[in-house]
Order: C-alpha cells, then structure tokens, then sequence
C-alpha cells in the first residue's frame, strides 16, 4: 500500500530551510508541534506523535525535539512548574498569561506593556532584544470582575 502523502507543515518547512534531513519520525513530530496551540511538553508531543507512528520513542522525540530547539525553530518555556513546554518560534511575539488552577496557558500581546518595556531598557542604557513576560493568576470570582 503506498504511504499517505502528508502536507509539509510549518515547521517541517523551517526545518529543511536550515537544511536539516527529515525523515518520516521528524516529520510526524514537526507537524505535532507545529499544530499545537498549548505549549506542550515532551511527553505529550511524545503522545501524539505515538499515536501516528506508534514505533516513535520518547527518546526520539527528545533528541527531536532538542535539535529543533537548537535551530532556533522551537522556544522553550517553563511555567513554573518544573515541565519545559515547547512552541514553534511565533511569528509574532506573544507573552503568557498561566491559570494557576487548570495549568491553562493563555497567550496575549498588549503594546502598552511592549512599549514599556522598551523604554526601561532604553533608560538603563539598552536596546532591547527580547523579552519574556509570565503572568500567573486565578480566575477572578464573579464579583472581582469589571
Ligand atoms: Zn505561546
């Protein structure tokens, strides 16, 4: 039976544009994560690659995952709760807002907080490169809305 043709995804694209070598298990995890909207760690993008080539081992997916990270192509975080937590380099900069209930992690960008930190490194004498911003919360009750 001839293999399915799988699109090439974004982060395939990225991939081979630093001229890696994809072969079939990168291409699995390269859609994984390029497809995912919830900054997973390894073990889930281990998960759900597993569930299209279940011969995919953790350990792939590691060193996988590892050598993307090196390219620049994946960013690494840690939410405060000891897991590192992978997202394909956005396109545009996000910060992350963590519900400290449900572990949900809620992305924004709010240019008053850009601008702002912009003008602190300037004041210390910087040009301001990157940054990262994690904000950790609770949902409000009903009646701290507004
Ligand atoms: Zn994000």
């Amino acid at each position: 039976m001839p293999k399915p043709k799988i699109p090439q995804s974004r982060l395939e694209r990225l991939c081979r544009d630093h001229g890696m070598r994809m072969t079939g298990q990168r291409r699995i995890i390269a859609r994984v994560l390029s497809e995912a909207d919830d900054h997973p760690d390894v073990e889930e993008v281990h998960a759900r690659a597993s569930a299209v080539d279940k011969h995919l081992s953790l350990s792939t997916v590691y060193r996988t995952v590892r050598l993307f990270e090196e390219a620049g192509l994946l960013e690494r975080h840690e939410f405060g709760d000891g897991r590192a937590r992978y997202e394909q380099v956005a396109s545009e900069h996000h910060d992350h807002l963590i519900d400290m209930r449900s572990g949900r992690v809620i992305e924004f960008r709010n240019e008053q907080v850009e601008q702002l930190q912009e003008a602190i490194a300037r004041q210390l004498g910087y040009k301001l490169i990157d940054h990262r911003l994690e904000l950790y919360g609770v949902p409000l009750k009903g009646d701290e809305k507004g």
